[in-house]
């Protein structure tokens, strides 16, 4: 490789020097985090038991701002080869797999009215991706694109999204604004059988369920606020009908916001520069860092060579190793157990001190910058990365409502009560988040004996590399449980949308009509799920987010595999290149 390096476009970040603190110091902080942690977990109702679905009274909140709902269209019975629920980024990065291998029958099935997925649903005001784009947008070698941004914004990736389809021909069978609701195996025929809202009942041999990690918007459980007079959306239906394009419609009007997770993080800025008075509603603040953007130099844009993406992509997991994460410049080796632990925790407590230092320095009313301090340790919770954020909270329409973990338990036809104040609003935007890494949202899914996978699951999620599950024979689940979660999900996407595309095309090639995972090797799998987790305490110490089930304990196979992204890689590529058919069992045409 010459020097039109990928490397030209990532500015080197300075080595800050370690800080020499006593052990006590780091030891009364993690005091501070346990109680922090306590104080929340004694506020909310356990687990997800706060949140609530967006149905029955709430069932409006779910609508598609973006595209009219009632179009009607003639319900389809047909069959295809490969069926994808879903068409995000899982889905655009396996087909585009599919077709290299020759598959041409493929059909995405999506709720929304264009693919895109996560991109397609969450339009606000501020939204970027914040994981660099040159590594987060999918396929950009086949593409031969250049993201216009260090992170792009939401647009350019929906764009980006749209451009796949159609150089991938997926728009020709695809239907939109359709869900599909059943997903059963006729064993006899060895075909699913597909049923979706539209009253469309459809075949396909291979059924991949691409529905998202972070796809079913949810909101607070809040005692009364189906009462609330006022206009009220989740930041994933933002209706720019009310609030304008540009937000000038918020100009005479009082918003609240209730969460500071990422897409708060992303939106508020926004809000602050354009509402009249904004009330943020707190409940843990989450870690906002440094945000590194620029403009693409576009010299260094058309200088790249073809495969840059992908030789981007080795060269991270190269420098991954095992896959471990160390905070802060840790340097673990030769230590025993514990004195690697205590060094990580250090170096994770000094990297929240700087993000603690950084909001003494930006935010000017102290009691203000006091209570925007995240009180756990970094990748407790999704760490933000943003330069207005912070300083959103200097001006004088925007004004913290820290509810100290307690969060908003109360709505009147007003607006949000805390301590009984009622803070009088003429808007509401829920930044309540999503139902995370569901199989099936929306869609039951039986199998082999009329064995319903989320009934098997039950017991304990059982599948092999999170994506095949013994008795769901042609069945392949992106994004679920059982798979690495990264922090840049696009890798892990594409690596399970290799497998998946090399297995279809194993079975294609050999002339067989299904492949199911043996018992035995769904049973590796999980052990080595379960061998992983739980190393450290620390999932518990965390304080309570969807990272850590809420702070419910759970099955030690419910969760993800921790071995790490290059182990996974490995341990599939061997099943493919190896092991097919101990791993599998096929049947013949
Ligand atoms: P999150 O689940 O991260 O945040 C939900 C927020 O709602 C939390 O701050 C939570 O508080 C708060 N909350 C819940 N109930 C209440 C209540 N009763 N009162 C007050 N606050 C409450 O959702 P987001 O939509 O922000 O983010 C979801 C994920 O989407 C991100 O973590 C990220 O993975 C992805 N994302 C990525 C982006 C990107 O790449 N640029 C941008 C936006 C999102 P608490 O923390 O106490 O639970």
């Amino acid at each position: 490789m010459t020097n039109t390096d990928e490397h030209t476009q990532d500015k080197p970040r300075a080595k800050r020097p370690r800080e020499q603190r006593p052990q006590e110091f780091y030891d009364q902080i993690k005091e501070r985090f346990a109680a922090e942690r306590d104080a929340r977990l004694s506020y909310r109702p356990p687990g997800t038991e706060q949140y609530i679905e967006m149905a029955g009274e709430f069932a409006d909140y779910e609508k598609d701002p973006y595209a009219d709902q009632s179009v009607e269209r003639e319900s389809i019975t047909d069959t295809v080869e490969v069926l994808l629920i879903g068409g995000g980024f899982s889905a655009l990065l396996t087909s585009a797999r599919l077709r290299e291998v020759g598959v041409e029958s493929i059909r995405i099935v999506e709720r929304g009215a264009d693919v895109g997925g996560t991109w397609y649903w969450n339009r606000y005001p501020g939204i970027a991706c914040d994981v660099v784009s040159y590594d987060y947008l999918p396929l950009l070698d086949e593409m031969g694109y250049v993201p216009s941004r260090h992170y792009a914004g939401g647009s350019e990736i929906l764009e980006h999204c749209k451009a796949i389809a159609r150089k991938y021909d997926l728009y020709d069978l695809a239907v939109f604004k359709t869900t599909v609701t059943s997903t059963i195996w006729d064993g006899e025929e060895e075909m699913w059988n597909i049923e979706t809202d539209r009253g469309d009942s459809i075949k396909a041999k291979f059924v991949i369920c691409a529905n998202g990690t972070l796809a079913k918007p949810k909101l607070a459980k809040i005692a009364g606020m189906g009462t609330f007079a006022g206009k009220s959306f989740h930041t994933s239906r933002w209706d720019y009908e009310y609030t304008g394009e540009d937000l000038s419609n918020l100009a005479d009007k009082r918003v609240a916001i209730i969460g500071t997770g990422a897409s708060a993080v992303q939106i508020i800025p926004n809000l602050g520069t354009s509402a009249k008075e904004v009330y943020v509603f707190q409940r843990t603040p989450s870690s906002i860092d440094v945000r590194d953007d620029w403009e693409t130099d576009q010299e260094w844009a058309k200088s790249v060579k073809p495969g840059w993406q992908a030789r981007r992509r080795a060269r991270f997991l190269k420098s991954m190793g095992g896959g471990g994460f160390v905070y802060g410049g840790a340097r673990p080796e030769g230590l025993c157990r514990e004195e690697k632990i205590r060094a990580q925790e250090n170096a994770n407590i000094d990297a929240m001190m700087r993000i603690h230092r950084r909001i003494d320095e930006v935010v000017e009313d102290p009691e203000t910058a006091e209570s925007l301090k995240p009180w756990y340790m970094l990748m407790c919770k999704r760490p933000c990365f943003h330069n207005d954020y912070l300083p959103t909270f200097n001006l004088p329409n925007v004004h913290l409502i820290d509810t100290k973990g307690e969060g908003v338990t109360q709505i009147n036809e007003k607006g949000p009560v805390f301590h009984e104040k009622t803070y009088e609003v003429d808007l509401i935007i829920y930044a309540t988040g999503f139902e995370v890494q569901q199989t099936g949202i929306y869609n039951k899914i039986v199998g082999e004996h009329d064995v319903d996978l989320n009934e098997k699951y039950d017991e304990g999620i059982r599948t092999l590399f999170g994506i095949h599950s013994h008795g769901f024979p042609n069945l392949f689940v992106m994004g679920g449980y059982q798979a690495p979660f990264q922090f840049n999900l696009t890798d892990m996407l594409q690596t399970q949308g290799e497998h998946i595309a090399g297995c279809i095309d194993y079975v294609r090639t050999h002339g067989y009509q299904s492949m199911d995972p043996t018992p035995e090797m769904e049973q590796w799998w999980v052990d080595q799920v379960i061998e992983h987790r739980g190393k450290t305490s620390r999932n518990q110490d965390c304080t309570p987010g969807y990272y850590n089930f809420e702070g419910e304990s759970n099955r030690r196979q419910d969760g993800n595999y921790n071995g790490g992204m290059v182990a996974y890689i490995e341990h599939m590529a061997k099943v493919r290149e190896e092991k097919m058919t101990e791993a599998f069992d096929f049947t013949t045409q």
